[in-house]
């Protein structure tokens, strides 16, 4: 059943402060809605540019469903929030995605047991709840493997590589009783993703696969479009297709893949809301990911996903700060390169601060544009150094 469209004037509301917040709202604001923002912080990526920043805890549903009382519906930026509060929003507001999209994905083996009922691919895997568990896991899956916690984890945080079968122990004690999982390392050729989204009527659009470099388990380059087969994209795509659907997801979810040197795609993991991956989106496509979010959310028809240049994503953690503010300027002297910061107040190294975003005719000429616009913002840093 579809319920009428929520029009511009609204106010939505976001649980999350982010940077998927702060781009969102933008989006949301520039259509003429109201946005209000739900986190325990302040002065936040979001809160800055929301018409109204909550500050309250998750757990105090109190708050939470006078801020539900207060907007027409109600998405996230940010899957680990407690079942409860979604459950609180949900009697107040139109919650989309349901809590359920955010209760299975926000947790490791939810999702993995979700994924293998779909038969979907994935890397083989096991659940570990003891030091015993652990060792029968690593004799199954053999080593290099990763232990995972099932709970919170995003860009490895709360991941530890095994080489060896004698660190069970130690890699057990820094888990430190949590629930977890054993994946096998796969050697993979490369990273995509696919971000999709599915309005209330069940209506499909997806951004094309993009291929994503890591360094140290966070996104650092994205090209879209990625270079892959047309098999593995349409597969790719079916995937992603799947998981909305069997999820009932309404909204905007990325599905995270490994690619294989036989070219199988593996799934990795799922985010639910707009991805790093899909920041691209924003300047090169008709419809970025962020109002389509804002457009499934408010059961709008969906919009273009068009890619209007060949685009490349690079993020810029705290990292480039260390030797001071980056030289903002040398960037932009690169006129196809589009600049986003994210307004956070310190830049600790890892840290997500931004990203730039370079459209060029082809996706090699973009990456190479985005890669020195970057590396101009911290060597003119150093140059100034050096000149002192
Ligand atoms: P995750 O937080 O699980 O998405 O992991 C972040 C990144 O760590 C991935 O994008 C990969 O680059 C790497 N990684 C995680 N799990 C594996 C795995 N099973 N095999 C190889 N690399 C992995």
């Amino acid at each position: 059943m579809t319920s009428r469209p929520i029009l511009p004037g609204s106010t939505v509301g976001i649980l999350g402060s982010g940077q998927l917040g702060r781009m969102f709202a933008i989006a949301a604001r520039r259509m003429g809605y109201r946005v209000h923002t739900y986190s325990p912080d302040t002065d936040t990526p979001t809160g800055q540019v929301a018409d109204l920043e909550i500050v309250a805890p998750y757990e105090d549903l109190d708050a939470v469903r006078r801020f539900a009382s207060q907007v027409r519906a109600v998405t996230f930026e940010f899957e680990n929030i407690p079942a409860a509060t979604a459950a609180a929003c949900s009697e107040y507001s139109m919650v989309r995605p349901r809590g359920e999209v955010l209760h299975t994905t926000q947790n490791r083996i939810r999702e993995k047991r979700f994924l293998s009922q779909h038969g979907l691919p994935l890397a083989p895997f096991r659940e570990v709840n003891s030091l015993a568990d652990l060792e029968l896991a690593i004799a199954a899956l053999g080593t290099p493997c990763i232990l995972k916690t099932a709970g919170f984890g995003y860009d490895g945080k709360g991941q530890i590589k095994l080489y060896n079968p004698s660190a069970a122990e130690e890699a057990w004690r820094r888990a430190n009783g949590q629930e977890c999982v054993l994946e096998a390392l796969v050697d993979f050729a490369c990273e995509v993703s696919v971000v999709a989204a599915r309005g209330v009527g069940g209506e499909f659009v997806h951004y094309g696969v993009v291929e994503n470099e890591h360094k140290n388990h966070i996104l650092d380059l994205s090209r879209a479009p990625g270079r892959v087969s047309e098999r593995v994209q349409s597969e790719a795509i079916a995937i992603a297709r799947t998981v909305m659907e069997q999820l009932d997801a309404v909204g905007v979810l990325c599905v995270e893949f490994f690619l294989t040197k036989d070219e199988r795609l593996l799934v990795n993991e799922l985010a639910p809301r707009p991805h790093n991956s899909g920041h691209f989106t924003f300047d090169a496509c008709v419809t970025s990911q962020f109002e389509q979010q804002l457009r499934a959310t408010c059961g709008l028809p969906l919009g273009s996903t068009e890619l209007l240049r060949p685009a490349a994503m690079a993020n810029l953690l705290g990292d480039i700060w260390q030797d001071g503010e980056p030289d903002w300027a040398a960037a932009s002297a690169f006129p196809s390169v589009k600049l986003h910061l994210y307004g956070k107040l310190s830049a600790r190294p890892g840290r997500k601060m931004g990203h730039l975003t370079a459209l060029a005719p082809t996706v090699e000429d973009a990456v190479a544009q985005v890669l020195a616009a970057r590396a101009a913002l911290s060597e003119c840093v150093g140059d100034k150094k050096s000149s002192i």
